[in-house]
């Protein structure tokens, strides 16, 4: 069983490179999607982009996977595929992407609303977001990992939302997914302690209605048992002395979004 790996204050800087590569990536996506986009357009401009900037995808060919990116639509919760379908007004996409560079690896996810969706949507996106920054803030030194997988699970479940147990988030930066597991439930004050050095990706997948998932046959794409929406955002986060030190950022994201509201 691989261990932990505890990462130098050097090792770090570099992850937070990578992450700031994966941060862009999805600004730009920001910038593009919309209705009549196809989703394996977003695919091709990810992958130029971060090759553009002396990175490798990550996920292309990861265990075999075909693509980028991950692009999970409505009741999709993860591991979605691009492909030909065009995004259409009411559409919830989750796009997450990994960006290796110079040997190091960042992992983010965005959820993105195409033109207007339901009120009920609205919730689940930001709740989720919630879960995040509430599960980001519990990455401190002193703690455990249940705190941040409790953190999550509380803030989803007491909004009604179910919270995905079969996916969980993971030790991130040499390798896509390391050591330890970050569950999104679980009790405060158990597991792994988190101490300096490890670098950790944190990503609530909440879904709208039950927590259940199924898995589909193309070996990848997993969507709710009951049809339902679902949402994911991550971050690629360092374990701090006091306060997390998050390396991944929604900022590009954040403005692409604010000027087309004010366009
Ligand atoms: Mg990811
Ligand atoms: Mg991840």
């Amino acid at each position: 069983m691989s261990k932990i790996h505890y990462k130098s204050v050097e090792e770090i800087a570099l992850i937070r490179e990578s992450s700031l590569l994966v941060s862009k990536t999805l600004g730009e996506i920001a910038k593009v999607i919309g209705p009549g986009v196809k989703t394996i357009d977003l695919n091709k401009l990810a992958e130029t982009y971060i090759r553009d900037n002396g990175g490798i995808p990550a996920f292309l060919n990861y265990h075999g996977f075909p693509y980028s990116l991950c692009i999970s639509l409505n009741d999709q919760v993860v591991h979605g595929f691009p492909g030909n379908r065009e995004l259409v007004d009411g559409d919830l996409v989750s796009v997450d992407c990994g960006a290796e560079l110079n040997g190091f690896i960042g992992d983010s996810a965005y959820t993105f609303a195409i033109g207007e969706v339901s009120e009920q949507v609205k919730k689940l996106m930001r709740v989720t977001m919630e879960c995040l920054d509430l599960g980001v803030q519990k990455a401190v030194v002193g703690n455990r990992i249940g705190d941040i997988s409790y953190a999550v699970q509380e803030h989803a479940e007491k909004n009604g939302f179910g919270v995905v147990r079969e996916l969980v988030g993971h030790g991130v930066g040499i390798k896509l997914h390391e050591k330890p597991e970050v569950p999104n439930y679980g009790k405060r004050g158990s597991g792994v302690k988190l101490e300096e050095g490890m670098v950790i990706a944190i990503e609530p997948m909440i879904n709208g209605g039950k927590a259940g998932v199924k898995f589909w046959d193309d070996g990848w794409t997993v969507s709710t048992v009951d049809a339902k929406p679902s949402a994911h955002y991550e971050h690629t986060v360092a374990v701090g002395k006091g306060k997390p030190d998050i390396l991944s950022t929604f900022l590009f994201v954040d403005k692409v979004l604010h000027e087309k509201v004010n366009i």
